[in-house]
């Protein structure tokens, strides 16, 4: 296995997790499909004495094919360990489950993706779990959060949709000051840009679908962490809920992964092109991007992100308007939900129906959000085609 410190991340997307059949000799990592493995009647195959070394047995506990992918994406975070999920919405309700218990408290971004926030409303409070949401930008807020029994911190970073950051360094060193753990969703950074784990964090999600997969074909989720954190959570949550991915989405994902590195650097250049663009647009008001010098912390986004990535946002007057405008004149461009795929994705989030469904805000949270995001805006993914191409079909689509 290749060592996360010895090469370079171009070399790990590529060959980390991977070797050559030892039956074969192919190349290229093939796909065991097996739900099941012929074994050896001595060996114990408990859950309760799974570890890293036990043969595989049955797929919802381990797969050749998975734990292929598991192995690129821990070296691809440097981490110990990963574990591979059918979502990233498995991967954090994973996570979720196996930090918490009903008397705990914990704290989370008061932005984050649409899904984990109702996640939170709802199923904690539920089963015993007291939430406090704050503003991450504002570390002040987040130690004023802490309680006597907080036990996780969970961060998202650049947030989803409105690209606002959080200084992991800074939140790990609060929540451990605390006796709690930090968990960062990376989904929107990715390992070439951000290595949470490297800055403190104690877990790093990833939903795979994006940018890891790159190509819109797989959900897929992970979690990653130090070796004995995984392996707790692979016996506790993987194999008892169960909500393993397939192998053959594992497969897809990992072939992805290959070209995450240069992908992300394709993306990251695109993006800024087009957030220029549109910052001089007349029809488009504000713009976000961790790139652009007008980001709001775009200081951090410097320290913290060696790529700015493919993310940003923008706002128009009567946007209701243009989102139709725009999902019937795109050509290029689809207008869909998700992100970071090869192509270019566009879709309009009203303020109003976020805070409504999602985010359940206080006033001052709620003016914070607004001053990003007005009454609503449109959440671009950047994608691999010619950026002179997809500025070109945005603008066509805007002026007509
Ligand atoms: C999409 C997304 C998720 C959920 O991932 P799925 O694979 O769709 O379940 C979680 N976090 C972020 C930041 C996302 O963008």
């Amino acid at each position: 296995m290749s060592s996360p410190k010895s090469e370079g991340i171009r070399t790990l997307a590529i060959h980390a997790g991977e070797k050559p059949d030892p039956v074969t000799g192919a190349s290229a990592p093939g796909i065991v499909m097996s739900t099941t493995f012929v074994i050896d009647p001595d060996v114990s195959f408990s859950a309760e004495d799974f570890g890293a070394e036990t043969p595989f047995v049955y797929t919802r506990w381990g797969n050749p094919t998975i734990d292929q992918l598991e192995k690129k994406l821990a070296a691809l975070e440097g981490t110990g360990a990963a574990i591979a999920f059918a979502s990233g919405m498995a991967a954090i309700s994973g996570l979720l489950l196996h930090s918490l218990k009903m008397g705990d408290h914990f704290i989370m971004s008061d932005v984050s993706y649409a899904g984990a926030a109702e996640l939170v409303n709802d199923f904690l409070p539920r089963n015993g779990i007291e939430v406090t949401k704050v503003d991450f930008s504002d570390l002040a807020a987040v130690e004023s959060a802490f309680k006597r029994n907080t036990r996780l911190v969970y961060a998202e970073t650049p947030s989803n949709p409105i690209l606002r950051l959080t200084d992991i360094k800074a939140v790990a060193e609060l929540a451990h000051a605390h006796d709690a753990q930090l968990a960062v969703d990376s989904t929107f950074a990715s390992p070439i840009a951000t290595r949470p784990f490297e800055l403190g964090a104690d877990f790093v999600i990833q939903s795979l679908t994006k940018y890891s997969g790159g190509h819109g074909d797989a959900i897929g989720g992970a979690v990653m962490g130090r070796v004995e954190d995984i392996a707790r959570i692979r016996q506790g949550v993987g194999i008892h809920l169960g909500g393993i991915i397939s192998p053959f989405n594992a497969w897809l994902i990992m072939r992805g992964l290959a070209t995450l590195p240069i992908r992300m650097k394709a993306h990251a250049e695109g993006a800024l092109e087009v957030a220029r663009f549109l910052e001089g647009h007349p029809k488009v008001g504000r713009v976000i991007y961790p790139g652009l010098p007008s980001h709001p912390q775009h200081e951090l986004a410097k320290r913290q992100m060696r790529n700015f990535s493919g993310m940003l946002t923008f706002q128009t007057e009567k946007s209701t308007e243009t989102a139709r405008r725009l999902a019937e004149k795109l050509k290029i461009v689809h207008y869909a939900v998700s992100l970071g795929h090869h192509r270019s994705l566009i879709f309009y989030l009203p303020t109003d129906d976020l805070l409504r469904t999602s985010f359940r805000m206080t006033r001052e949270q709620e003016r914070s959000y607004r001053a990003y995001a007005g009454e609503g805006i449109f959440r671009f993914s950047v994608g691999l085609e010619d950026p002179e191409d997809i500025i070109h079909d945005i603008d066509q689509a805007l002026n007509d």
